[in-house]
This record gives structure tokens, sequence and C-alpha cells, in this order.
């Protein structure tokens, strides 16, 4: 079995380099005699690679200094609540825009800690477009504005960063971080789990401008507070080593490829050959979504007959195209192609696609 050209949503594809680096590395990491997961997170060596990993990330993201950048467990549904419980006190309300699955579940995580406005929501319209800015109905003395710049199940993103005036800006970017150049200073707070587009599960990334460190005067133990994170570098307790370390051999990649102005150019170019198929195939293949807010990472798309999905996902698999069934809420398929499916999956995939139409007619 060789490797597979891996569409799949999360966890999803590392690059190929990165685990190769990581299984040479796997038996002496960096000449200490074991492995990166065998040595204490308070001895200079992981230390050191910490603090390489999160310069690497600062400068892809050209982060500004008076953010702190954290490296946490619990994924992003975590933050669905530790967020409001920071950075909201009691009788707070923030403002929720509502794109899809995610941001639902980051407003039902939420209302235990924050009284929750749902500002807007594209669920009238079945989540296929995003809602028109003009209609969000923000509150200025909001705690926060949450919102999911790209929905990993529905396969929409918006494609340019809301303006919310002064309050505070916050974004769930698991599935499109480091995706393309991103301004920072537009945000109060970024946060990835990093199974999509940073390494393995179990690490979280979080950038979080420091004045928000101190917002809340709510009681809760230290672990949950962003500030007592911040203070401590994200070493609390005891991190996810491994995460961490693959993370930084990810930062370490994408520099090599050129940093995130390439990065995107190469996303653009591989998401516009999928939807040019789908939409060049004379309704074999459907993608639903507007197409302003299409997404670049998260390709969803039906076949005309569905009955023809089971067949496509046998043969598929066949030829080493992993992971194309789309969410199970939605039906159809969905093809995730984050930074480490180069454009040669996407020409396989396409490949792959005219030839099934052909066969199955
Ligand atoms: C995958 C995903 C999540 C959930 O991440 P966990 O780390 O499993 O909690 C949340 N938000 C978005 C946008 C996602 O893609």
């Amino acid at each position: 079995m060789s490797r597979v050209w891996n569409f799949s949503a999360g966890p999803a594809a590392i690059p190929q380099e990165v685990l190769e680096r990581a299984q040479r590395e796997m038996l002496d990491w960096n000449g200490s005699g074991a492995s990166v997961m065998e040595q204490s997170h308070r001895g200079k060596r992981f230390i050191d690679m910490a603090a390489q990993a999160e310069f690497d990330l600062r400068s892809l993201l050209a982060v500004p200094d008076d953010y702190a950048v954290l490296f946490l467990q619990g994924g992003a549904t975590q933050q669905f609540a530790q967020i409001p419980m920071n950075l909201a006190g009691e009788g707070d309300s923030a403002d929720y825009i509502v794109s899809g699955h995610w941001s639902a579940k980051a407003v039902s995580e939420a209302g235990p800690y924050v009284r929750v406005n749902v500002a807007a929501s594209g669920e009238p319209d079945d989540f296929l477009k995003l809602p028109a800015r003009a209609d969000w109905q923000l509150d200025p003395r909001a705690a926060y504005v949450h919102y999911t710049p790209n929905e990993t199940i529905h396969g929409v993103e918006f494609h340019d960063i809301p303006d919310v005036g002064e309050v505070p800006l916050v974004a769930d970017m698991s599935s499109n971080i480091l995706s393309e150049p991103l301004d920072v200073s537009r945000f109060g707070l970024i946060y990835a789990g990093a199974q999509k587009n940073i390494g393995p599960s179990g690490l979280l990334v979080m950038i979080i401008r420091r004045d928000l460190l101190l917002r809340t005067s709510r009681s809760m133990a230290r672990i949950f507070r962003f500030a007592e994170q911040a203070a401590n570098d994200s070493m609390l307790n005891t991190p996810n080593t491994w995460g961490w370390y693959l993370a930084g051999l990810t930062f370490q990649w994408l520099h090599a490829q050129g940093g995130l102005v390439a990065m995107g150019e190469r996303n653009r170019a591989k998401a516009a050959l999928l939807y040019r198929t789908i939409d060049d195939s004379d309704g074999y293949y459907r993608n639903p979504i507007d197409p302003s807010a299409r997404s670049r990472m998260n390709v969803r798309f039906t076949l005309h007959d569905a009955a023809l999905d089971a067949a496509f996902l046998e043969e598929s698999e066949a030829v080493g195209l992993l992971a194309l069934k789309g969410h199970k809420a939605l039906g159809g398929m969905r093809a995730s192609l984050y930074n480490a499916v180069p454009l040669e999956a996407v020409e396989a995939l396409t490949q792959f696609m005219g030839d099934f139409a052909t066969r199955h007619g």
C-alpha cells in the first residue's frame, strides 16, 4: 500500500515531508537519544523547540507583538465554552454569526456562560449562502462578535473579514488557518483545532490580543484562564508535546513552501480546478453553494443520481482517492483541500470524476 491522496475533512492530511522528518527523528530527536514524546516539557530541548514553533507561526502570520500565542488542549469545542468564560463577565451578551454547523455549535456551547445574541443566521437559506452583512443585528455593547470564517461541513467561507467596529472579533479558524495571508490585527481572538490545517488532533492554537487576557473577573480554575496560560507559556500543565512538535515542523514546511502568499495562490488554484470541473459537468456533479461563498478548503458536491454514490466512493478509493464521503448530515461528497493536499491530488480527483461520468453515463 502506498500513500493515497487524502481528502479527509479532519483529522486530515499532514505534509509527507513533515511525516518523513518525524519518522527520521522518532527514535533520536535532536541528539537526545529519545523521542520528543519521551522527555520533559520543562527541559531545554523542548522549551527551545516550543519557542521556535511559536516564532515560526508568528512570522508566517506576521502576528503583532501585542498578541499572545497559546498552544492548548481540548480542541475547538472546548473553546466554544472557554472563550465566553474568559471574554464575557456575568450578565454580558455576545453576538454570534451562524453560518453553518460549527457556528451553531459555538452558540449552543456558549449558552451557559454568556447571553447569546444570534446577530445573523444563514439557516433560512439552508446555509447555502452567508447572511448579508447589511442585515446583521450587531450590538455595540456586545462582549465580542463570534464567527466561523470557514464552515467545514457546509462548505461556505467568508472571503473577507467583516467590519464589526470596536467590538473584538473572535474567529474559529479551525479549517482555514494558514491557508492564505491574514491581517491578524483585525481580530481580538483567533483559534483553531490543529487537525485540519496544522497537524495532529489534540492541539489547539490560539492568537489573542493581550488586552483581552484580563477581561473577566469571573471565578474559575486557573487551567481555564487564558491569562494564566499566557503567563506560563501554555505550560501550566503538561502540554501536547507531540502535537506541538509536529505543528512546529508544519510551520517550517510552510516557510519552505514560500509562506502564506504561495499557499494562498496554490489553495485558490486547487479549489478553482475542482469547482470548474463540477460546474462544467453539465449537471453530472453539482455544488449547491452561492459562488461568492464557496469554500476553498471544503468542496461539497453531489452526483446527479444519488444511487451512484456508493460506486463513486468505492471506485475512487480503489484508485487511491481517500475520504470523499460527505458529512452524514448532508450526504453527497466532500473533498477537503487543506495545505497538505497538493494540486496533483486535485488533478487526480478531477481526472477520476471525468472518467467516472464517462463510464457511468
Ligand atoms: C473540526 C472543527 C471544529 C471541532 O474541532 P474539535 O477540535 O474536534 O473540537 C470546530 N470548528 C470548526 C470550524 C471545525 O472545522
